[in-house]
């Protein structure tokens, strides 16, 4: 089927058209320059934004396509998680856009579309085809797919029973996202925003051993009582580290002196990527997931790639990076979840659905 996704839910207007599990377009407008200033998404400022991009980049993905809104199956739009304004547009300009060419929407969840870009053939081909080896498809048909999402909202690891009816929550963060950590940091050593692409350049030329920072929620101690029943097995926390960070730094500015900021990237680089990796292979492993999918912003730092390619090896499980224009959010993931929808035969959303700011991911469509 010939589907085209609506993703709204942060600072992206992203439009996609795909066709079964071939990419026909794939355009995003993006209003972070608008919040660079500060220092963090402004959801009025997103949601606007996506009220003066949404037609252009429908407009553009069509003419990508070469199609018209006419030679569409379906349409899908992000209806959560996100930026509840940010959302009720891309919401909005759907229903519109279906309802006046008459054709089926479907309005899906936002990290399961995460998962759904993995069903293009974009996503195989990233790093080279490589000969023999399973593509997420094959792992979710064989039960053994899982997925990991690291972007500035999110920090979640998933079991993908089904792509389109079963997919569940093994562990997320109880704070702070990795990206946000990464822009939080980014602020405290005074390297701008967004955090993530200045610290990974200059964790470059740091010692990862300068400073050891510490590994939120890996001891056996926060698992939780029953009465309390605290973090899950599998869950991270970022904002512990950041305060150490801060600590750290601290050393340095109150009597004066510069703050040797590489090592401190480097080092808080290195506590990131550790403990989102051991934590995540742990998951894989009590919960049989043997291809692991990577997503979201995070996705494109180096250190985590490096780290989760070499853990994951030796743990016997198979990883999947799509391309970084297809891990950032955009509209061709909600294309590509949409169409495996239409293929499973799963019904289109009843009109009156509406954006769901926290949507559970055990909600694949609404
Ligand atoms: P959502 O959470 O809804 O997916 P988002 O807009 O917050 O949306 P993305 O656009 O996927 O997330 O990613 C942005 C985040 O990724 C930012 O926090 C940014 O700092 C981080 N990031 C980008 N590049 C890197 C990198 N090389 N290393 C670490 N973090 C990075
Ligand atoms: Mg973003
Ligand atoms: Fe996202």
């Amino acid at each position: 089927p010939v589907v085209l996704g609506i993703e709204t839910s942060c600072d992206e207007t992203g439009v996609g058209v795909v066709a079964g599990t071939r990419l026909l377009a794939h355009q995003v407008a993006s209003s972070m320059e608008q919040h660079v200033a500060f220092g963090g998404v402004i959801p009025e400022i997103a949601a606007r934004a996506h009220v003066t991009e949404f037609i252009p980049t429908v407009r553009a993905a069509l003419d990508e396509a070469g199609l018209s809104l006419d030679d569409v199956d379906a349409l899908a739009v992000t209806a959560g998680p996100g930026l509840a304004g940010a959302l009720m547009v891309g919401v909005s300009g759907a229903k519109a856009l279906a309802s006046a060419a008459g054709k089926p929407l479907y309005g899906i969840n936002h990290l399961v579309a995460h998962v759904g870009v993995g069903f293009l053939d974009e996503a195989l081909t990233a790093a080279g085809p490589k000969e023999g080896k399973q593509s997420p498809a094959e792992a979710e048909r064989a039960g053994t797919l899982g997925a990991l999402l690291v972007s500035g909202g999110h920090t979640e690891i998933l079991k993908v029973r089904s792509l389109t009816h079963d997919v569940e929550l093994l562990g997320s963060t109880i704070d702070d996202a990795a990206g946000e950590a990464y822009d939080k940091v980014a602020r405290l050593i005074g390297a701008g925003y967004p955090g993530g692409p200045v610290i990974d350049r200059l964790a470059r030329e740091g010692d990862p051993k300068a400073f050891r920072f510490p590994r939120g929620l890996s001891a056996p101690k926060f698992v939780g009582t029953a009465e309390e029943p605290g973090p899950r097995r599998h869950d991270w926390s970022f904002s512990g580290l950041k305060t150490a960070v801060a600590r750290a730094t601290e050393q340095f500015t109150s009597r004066g002196a510069d703050v040797p900021v590489a090592d401190v990237a480097a080092s808080f680089q290195e506590a990131v990527a550790d403990v989102i990796t051991a934590k995540a292979v742990r998951a894989c492993q009590e919960h049989g997931i043997t291809h692991l999918l990577l997503g979201g912003g995070v996705a494109a730092n180096s250190r985590l790639r490096e780290l989760l390619g070499a853990r994951c090896a030796s743990a016997g499980i198979t990883l999947t990076v799509p391309p970084p224009s297809l891990c950032t959010d955009n509209g061709a993931m909600v294309a590509a979840l949409g169409a495996q929808l239409v293929a499973a035969g799963v019904a289109p959303s009843d009109p009156s659905f509406s954006a769901d700011p926290s949507q559970p991911v055990t909600l694949v469509s609404v």
